[in-house]
């Protein structure tokens, strides 16, 4: 029996990489400093894995920026327009082209935009967004991932170099060009990868971790043959190196016929997601061949139970080889924190019952320990049982009066008073905003002095007052800047928040924190999720008081801003001992307290961010339903209390949405602005087919990226929007919030977003 795991993770255990390369781009670092950096955190992570007793460790799960857009790089994928970037004698791309497609880059003249960027299935996650040309060539740079081999070799590491399959990496993809299919590539595709195999053998390896997560999901017959035809041409190379077929994040059991009769050695399952396909798997999946059995959990944080774990292994050895299986984490531990041991301030009771990324090493190689020698263990096989235990019986889970309201709920509850038609008409006497009104979506930037401040007054340094007083004297600013440059709908910015869900957490009973338990979302940000461990509930309001005091600043309407129960239940570490939808439930009242709260204050427009409604959509089809209605049903809890004059805004982004379309309108928000710049307002499509009812601002210029948008360039956007929107429903806003930018590109860009409405304005009149 084999212990692995696929992935760890690699921001550094107290972000040392989103430093360095932060450095790096603002130029404070050399490019040998950054890789340096890099290094080292790959060092200690393999020496932590060394350490726990791993046999094998993953290689190529380090990434400066996303793993997508390494093997973008490694396949030779990388979109015509950094052509023009790259260094003509280098075979390569190098670093700064890298970073370009991840960024953009607007400088000296030159002017590219970024690719395209969207959420790893049904993470929090954010990878690049392969692109596809008709004449697509592809052509191998192994650099990265020999380099990385070579350094572990050094270590004493027994190397399992990560890689994504042929067919994930097209399904990851877009065609960029009408008329053809991007499956047409792998004749072209194959070959790299043959040739990177054969590169892989040379270096002695025995096993290829090859993710084709797209397996757990519902496949076409054309992906399935896509399947079959790829690895049957990849196993020409193999002669003697094993590939490890991985899946995660849902049950591959529906697939199995197809996967069982692909030439690979392993497969590796999510047991942690999807338990029960283990029967189904066992029952199906060739006896010679290798089984990697994913029974830790890598998305998320609770200790390991221990006893269910050593049941589903026992369950596997009494029908497989031992020597054939593998224990493992369910998938890549990216998407957990780092180290308990640096959580020194939570409280012991709930700090037994967690387990991050280098305690999760431990139970991988515990497990196996157990199942092979229990006498020698008994004492921690104890010790995991009694904390288990403890978590279920204790008395912070359970608060009886939540329990009790979300029992008395009635389908009144998720109802607004009136349908859109006749908000509609109130909310315009109320509000009196032009045609194309313009807002933004919540958030302006987070300067070094917010920050500063933020930190100082975290750790005592300054008291309530003066940190009060820069904050609403930060918030005076944004309300003026926004006034200047004419937006209609304005927002008092969120100085006051480090991020949209911990700062909602923070306020509510049934969340805990961290201090360094840090997860990457995209390149250099990361988040800190908050830990959802017992029941929730709202002590007392949460934003009534700087919302408005910033409307008191202006004559125009500023929204209040919340964020939704969804995208708080997606955000966090969710407690594993009762049903999501139930934890989203009660999110959702205390949100809707806070909804009635500001309302009651005369706050007339609330916006509700949901930006992560779409990535809890369950990978495969049948589980999708149930979803929707409950995510949906959450959300209209959360808006429905208010009166048919208050205007409730939502926001969604990082995402596709034209698959949800129809139950994004079931939300019944009366405006919803939604990223889309990116994908050139691929969004739009959905509204051929499908007339989307309420209001709607498609994002109008990419905030991800510092460049900024030509009048021009959004008022085209606008226009194209209007082939498929009636005028009157047609709102102008940026993708996102702007708290990642720089004061000076966001009033550019806002300045030419709000010149673009009043042309297409002007135009409409005449
Ligand atoms: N209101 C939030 C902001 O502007 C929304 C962020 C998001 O959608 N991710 O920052
Ligand atoms: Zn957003």
């Amino acid at each position: 029996m084999k212990t692995h795991i696929l992935g760890y993770p690699r921001i550094g255990s107290k972000r040392e990489l989103k430093h360095a390369c932060e450095k790096y781009w603002s130029g404070r670092i050399s490019k040998d400093e950054l890789l340096e950096e890099g290094r080292k955190i790959r060092e200690s992570n393999w020496r932590a894995q060394l350490d726990a007793g791993l046999d094998f460790s993953p290689v190529n799960d380090f990434s400066f920026y996303d793993q997508v857009l390494d093997m973008i790089v490694m396949i030779g994928a990388v979109p015509g327009r950094y052509q023009e970037i790259i260094d003509k004698d280098s075979k390569a791309p190098g670093l700064d082209v890298y970073f370009a497609m991840a960024r953009g880059k607007q400088e000296n003249g030159i002017d590219i935009p970024a690719m395209e960027m969207t959420k790893w299935f049904d993470t929090n996650y954010h990878y690049i967004v392969p692109e596809f040309v008709q004449d697509q060539k592809f052509q191998l740079n192994a650099e990265k991932i020999l380099s990385e081999l070579e350094e572990t070799k050094k270590l004493g590491v027994n190397p399992k170099p990560v890689i994504i399959g042929p067919v994930s990496m097209l399904l990851l993809g877009k065609e960029k060009e009408n008329d053809f299919d991007k499956f047409e590539l792998l004749s072209e595709l194959l070959p790299v990868y043959r040739k990177l195999i054969h590169k892989l053998r040379e270096n002695g390896i025995e096993w290829i971790q090859v993710d084709e997560p797209y397996l757990v999901t519902d496949l076409s017959e054309e992906e399935k043959e896509a399947y079959r035809s790829s690895y049957s041409e990849l196993t020409k190379e193999l002669d003697g190196i094993k590939l490890m077929l991985t899946t995660y994040f849902d049950d591959v059991s529906k697939n199995i016929d197809l996967v069982s009769s692909l030439p690979s050695h392993g497969l590796h399952i999510d047991l942690s997601r999807a338990p029960d396909q283990l029967d189904v798997i066992l029952g199906k999946w060739p006896k010679e061949k290798c089984l990697s059995l994913g029974v830790v959990n890598g998305r998320n944080i609770w200790k390991n139970n221990i006893e269910n774990s050593l049941a589903l292994i026992k369950n596997a050895s009494g029908q497989w080889d031992d020597d054939k299986l593998f224990i493992a984490t369910s998938c890549s531990l990216l998407h957990v924190p780092y180290d308990l041991r640096l959580e020194k301030k939570l409280s012991s009771e709930i700090r037994d019952w967690l387990s991050f990324a280098q305690q999760k090493l431990q139970e991988v190689v515990f497990l196996k320990q157990a199942f092979l020698d229990p006498g020698k263990v008994q004492e921690e096989l104890d010790a995991n049982k009694t904390s288990i235990q403890s978590r279920l019986e204790s008395k912070v889970l359970h608060q009886p009066k939540v329990r009790d309201r979300v029992a008395k709920l009635t389908s009144d509850d998720y109802k607004r008073g009136s349908e859109f038609a006749i908000r509609k008409k109130l909310q315009k006497e109320m509000l009196g905003l032009p045609m194309f009104p313009t807002t933004t979506i919540g958030s302006f930037p987070q300067t070094k002095e917010v920050r500063k401040w933020r930190s100082r007054f975290k750790r005592n340094k300054v008291s309530v007052e003066e940190y009060e007083k820069f904050i609403l004297e930060e918030t005076k600013q944004a309300i003026r800047k926004q006034e200047n440059i004419g937006l209609d709908v304005l927002v008092h910015g969120e100085f006051e928040r480090n991020d949209m869900v911990e700062y909602f957490g923070e306020q509510l009973d049934g969340f805990t924190f961290t201090r360094y338990a840090w997860v990457q979302s995209y390149g250099s940000r990361c988040v800190k999720p908050p830990i959802i461990f017992g029941d929730i509930s709202r002590p007392k309001p949460m934003t009534v008081d700087w919302t408005t005091k910033a409307q008191n600043m202006t004559d125009r309407p500023v929204k209040g801003m919340l964020t939704g129960p969804v995208t708080i239940l997606q955000w966090s570490f969710v407690r594993d001992d009762q049903p999501r939808s139930e934890t989203a439930t009660q999110i959702a009242l205390a949100i809707r307290d806070e909804v009635s709260d500001l309302e009651s204050a005369g706050v007339k427009i609330i916006q509700v961010d949901e930006p992560a409604l779409r990535e809890g959509l369950p990978l495969s089809k049948e589980n999708r339903k149930q979803y929707l209605d409950w995510a949906i049903d959450c959300f209209r809890l959360a808006t429905s209390s208010v009166k048919d004059e208050t205007q409730i805004h939502t926001h969604m982004c990082y995402s596709e949405f034209n698959d949800i379309i129809e139950h994004i309108a079931l939300m019944d928000a009366d405006v919803i602005t939604i990223e889309c710049s990116r994908s050139q307002m691929e969004l739009l499509d959905a509204f051929i087919q499908f007339r989307y009812p309420n209001d709607i601002g498609p994002g109008v210029y990419d905030i991800h990226s510092p460049r900024v948008p030509s009048i021009k360039e959004v008022t085209v956007l606008l226009e194209k929007a209007l082939e498929v929107l009636a005028p009157d429903q047609l709102w102008v806003n940026p993708d996102c919030g702007l708290k990642t930018r720089k004061w000076e590109e966001t009033e550019k860009s806002l300045l030419a977003m709000v010149d673009a409405a009043n042309e297409v304005r002007n135009r409409g009149s005449v």
